[in-house]
C-alpha cells in the first residue's frame, strides 16, 4: 500500500511555484524616464513593448531635500534610503557617508555588477559605489571606485581613472582585468572584470550599439554566485536626450532599454526579480500627437532640466508584488533591501 499512498501524495502536490524571495535582483534605473518618455516610444513603435508585460506597477516620488532632484540625490535616495542635497554622491546633507545597497550586497557576499550607458563615475552609478560632496569631481569619484570590490563594472569613462602606479596596484591587488571596447568585454568570462565601453562618455544608442548583450553578460558572470546576484543597470541617456530636448534620442534610449529588459527578464527566469524605475523625469515631456499604429509623434518639452513628477516602477519575478502602490524613493530602497534579504538579519540568505 505504501507506494500507492506515496504516489497519491505526489499526485496531489501543487505544481512548483516560483520562490517568493528572489535569488537574484536586477535593478534598472532609466535616468529621466517619466510616463511620457515610454508612452512616446510606444506610440512611435506602434506595437506592444516589453515594459507593458510588468507583473507589478507602482509610482514613486522623486524629491531630494529639494522638490526637483538631480541624479546624484535621486540615486542616493534609492541607494541609501536617505534624502540628501542635490549634487551629493552617497552621503547625507552633513557629509556623512551612507551605506549603499551595492556595498551591502558586496558585504553579504553576493555576486555584484554595474552596467551603465554613461561613464561609470557619473552621478547614478557613483551614488551606489562612492561617497563625495560633488558629483562633478569625477576623478575623485574614480579613485574611490577603483577599490570597490564589485565583480563586474561596465560603462564608459576610462578617461576619469588615473593611470598611475597607485591605481594599477589597486587593480592588481584586486586581480581585476580591465578591457576596452564592447567586443573585448563580451569575450571575457572571468570576474572581477572592469570593462570600458568607451574612453569618455558613450555616444547615443544609435551609435554605441545595444546594451542588452552587456547586461546579459554581466548577469551571466555573477549569477553563479551561491549568495545570488545583485546587478545595477542604468539606461543613462534617456536623461541626456531630455536635457537636449531631443525626443528621438529619448525614444531611441527607451527602445534600447526595452530590449535590455526583455533579455534580462527572460534570462533571469523564475528566480530573478527585475525592477525598473527612474530617478526623476527629465524635460517635462508631453506627447501631443501621432498615430495609434506607429510612426512620427509630436512631443513638446517644458524645460531642459528635470521635473518633480512621480515616476513609474515596474517589476517582474518573485517579490514583484511589493513594488505595487504609491511610495517615496526612500521606500523603494527599503523594498529593494528586503528583496535582497538585507536588513532582515538574514545577510544574503
Ligand atoms: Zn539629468
Amino acid at each position: 500500500m505504501l507506494p500507492l499512498i506515496l504516489t497519491g501524495l505526489l499526485a496531489t502536490a501543487p505544481a512548483a511555484e516560483p520562490p517568493a524571495v528572489p535569488r537574484h535582483v536586477v535593478f534598472v534605473i532609466a535616468d529621466g524616464m517619466g510616463l511620457t518618455q515610454i508612452s512616446a516610444a510606444r506610440a512611435r513603435k506602434g506595437t506592444p513593448m516589453f515594459w507593458e508585460t510588468a507583473e507589478a506597477v507602482g509610482l514613486q516620488s522623486t524629491w531630494s531635500t529639494e522638490l526637483v532632484t538631480d541624479s546624484a540625490a535621486g540615486a542616493t535616495a534609492m541607494a541609501c534610503g536617505i534624502k540628501t542635497d542635490n549634487g551629493r554622491i552617497g552621503q547625507a546633507p552633513d557629509g556623512t557617508p551612507c551605506t549603499t545597497l551595492m556595498e551591502e550586497a558586496i558585504t553579504a557576499g553576493r555576486g555584484t555588477g554595474v552596467v551603465v550607458t554613461s561613464r561609470v563615475t557619473h552621478a547614478t552609478p557613483a551614488s551606489f559605489l562612492a561617497h563625495h560632496p560633488s558629483r562633478r569631481d569625477e576623478p575623485a569619484i574614480a579613485r574611490q571606485v577603483l577599490g570597490v570590490p564589485v565583480d563586474v563594472l561596465i560603462g564608459g569613462g576610462r578617461d576619469m581613472f588615473p593611470a598611475d602606479k597607485h591605481a594599477l596596484a589597486i587593480w592588481r591587488e584586486r586581480k581585476v582585468t580591465v578591457f576596452d571596447g564592447t567586443a573585448n568585454i563580451l569575450a571575457h568570462d572571468k570576474t572581477p572584470l572592469i570593462g570600458f565601453t568607451f574612453e569618455g562618455s558613450p555616444p547615443p544608442a544609435a551609435q554605441r550599439g545595444p546594451t542588452a548583450p552587456l547586461a546579459l553578460h554581466a548577469l551571466n558572470l555573477i549569477d553563479d554566485d551561491p549568495q545570488g546576484a545583485f546587478l545595477l543597470v542604468e539606461a543613462s541617456q534617456v536623461d541626456w536626450g531630455g536635457h537636449a530636448n531631443q525626443a528621438a534620442w529619448v525614444m531611441d534610449e527607451i527602445d534600447d532599454l526595452d530590449d535590455l529588459l526583455r533579455a534580462v527578464v527572460k534570462a533571469g527566469g523564475d528566480d530573478t526579480l527585475v525592477v525598473l524605475t527612474a530617478d526623476h523625469e527629465t524635460g517635462g515631456l508631453s506627447l501631443l500627437g501621432g498615430s495609434r499604429t506607429g510612426g512620427p509623434v509630436q512631443t513638446q518639452f517644458a524645460t531642459d532640466h528635470h521635473s518633480a513628477a512621480y515616476v513609474p516602477v515596474y517589476a517582474w519575478g518573485p517579490g514583484a508584488a511589493a513594488f505595487t502602490g504609491v511610495y517615496d524613493n526612500t521606500d523603494l530602497h527599503a523594498k529593494l533591501r528586503a528583496a535582497l534579504g538585507l536588513g532582515l538579519g538574514l545577510g544574503a540568505r
